[in-house]
């Protein structure tokens, strides 16, 4: 006997599995280097050197009963304090610990702020296509999910659409930029735009309408593009990090919260944040990986290795007769399905051995997304392959 609101999730979860047991099932039978499985985020490139000797030479040389004991729940101070610093070093801001919550991951940092600030029934808006589990997540505090359409030209947010559907009742809007699925970065003239309606909407309403900025894929940006950091634009901002993918640690579970001082009481959400994180179980984020990012705070992973996988999959897609928006950041190509039922162009890909995720993933039907980090040898491989696809679909 389970949950009623866990009944869907199961049955989704169901789709995933398949998908997950199907790549397995074709890389035992052809080997996994005829298989070109473009359906996982997972990142491909490693964590950098510095990671490795921080945990090193963490663990010969720190005290363990501090470096694997409890700390505040929102993480140890001089860490927060470290971040904070390069933060300020790099966007300008002017942060301290006490506005720092280390999380496990984005997604619990995502769970923290809206447990904080969310009352069952209000309304948190995102922007299709988007990261599906935001729907779970609102969920999980009794929020109501509302959808802003697809601008499929550009896949920068509808701000006409989003002014018509806030209401008395919106909480937060959640944006995602660099973003997932599309690899779009929002511009600073849409993010100005996008604090202009927020601001007004507040006023109309006489309410907190939070900006959550959910940005794992920030320093995943290609061609110099810049990725605005949304607090010098709207203060009512929370900001939601992961190194899961900035240093290739989704399975350590390390992030943060970003809560300003700029934000509307302040204080009191920081300190509700605080204890969100507790009594969601998680406590506090892993005690050696915030250390470990202490000293790895201006450390990269090698973004050139994504960016020839970028150039490489979208020339050669392009090439096909395939069609998708040029991404500008994170590891994610959307493209357009040659049918307006993207599962079936799916199915087709998997004759070739070729792995995607339908666009409906993301809320965005007759897409489909490729994820590169993979290796690149891959990505040449799987282009004979798309080849043929295309040709099955007269392209
Ligand atoms: N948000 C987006 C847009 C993501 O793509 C992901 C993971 O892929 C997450 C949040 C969750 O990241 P984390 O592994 O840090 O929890």
């Amino acid at each position: 006997m389970i949950a009623e609101k866990m009944i869907p999730f199961v049955q989704n979860n169901s789709a995933i599995r398949t998908m997950f047991e199907e790549g397995n099932r074709l890389k035992k039978q052809y080997g996994a280097d005829k298989v070109y499985d473009f359906s996982l985020g997972n990142p491909s490139v490693p964590a950098p050197d510095c990671v490795r000797e921080a945990i090193v030479d963490l663990a010969n040389n720190e005290d363990p009963v501090i470096l694997h004991g409890y700390m505040n729940n929102a993480g140890f101070e001089d860490v927060r304090e470290t971040i904070a610093q390069s933060l300020n070093r790099r966007f300008g801001t002017d942060f301290s610990a006490k506005n720092l919550i280390m999380t496990v991951g984005a997604a619990s940092g995502l769970n923290v702020i809206l447990k904080t600030v969310l009352n069952p029934g209000e309304e948190v808006i995102v922007f299709a296509p988007y990261f599906l589990e935001y729907g779970a997540y609102v969920k999980n505090y009794d929020g109501k999910l509302v959808e802003i359409s697809p601008d499929t030209e550009t896949f920068q947010p509808d701000l006409e659409e989003l002014e018509r559907k806030i209401t008395a009742n919106t909480r937060a809007v959640i944006v995602n930029s660099p973003h997932n699925p599309t690899g779009v970065i929002y511009s600073e003239d849409t993010i100005k735009a996008l604090a202009a309606i927020l601001e007004k909407k507040q006023k109309e309403y006489g309410s907190v309408i939070y900006l959550i900025s959910d940005e794992p894929y920030r320093e995943l940006a290609y061609d110099g593009a810049e990725v605005p950091y949304l607090t010098k634009y709207y203060k009512n901002t929370v900001v939601g990090y992961s190194y899961s993918k900035s240093l290739s640690l989704p399975g350590e579970r390390i992030g943060y919260l970003v809560i300003p001082d700029d934000l509307e009481d302040s204080e009191t959400v920081i300190a509700a944040a605080g204890i969100a994180n507790r009594i969601l179980g998680s406590v506090n984020a892993p005690s050696l990986m915030q250390k470990v990012i202490a000293r790895c705070v201006d450390a990269e992973v090698d973004v050139a290795a994504y960016d020839k996988n970028r150039l490489a999959l979208y020339n050669g897609l392009t090439a096909c007769g395939f069609q998708c928006i040029k991404p500008q950041g994170a590891f994610y190509l959307f493209v357009k399905s040659p049918v307006a039922d993207e599962k079936e162009f799916c199915e087709a890909g998997k004759k070739y051995n070729i792995l995607m995720v339908p666009g409906s993933s993301f809320a965005c039907p007759g897409y489909v997304r490729l994820a590169y980090c993979v290796s690149y040898e891959t990505i040449i491989n799987s282009l004979p392959e798309f080849k043929k696809l295309a040709a099955e679909f007269s392209l």
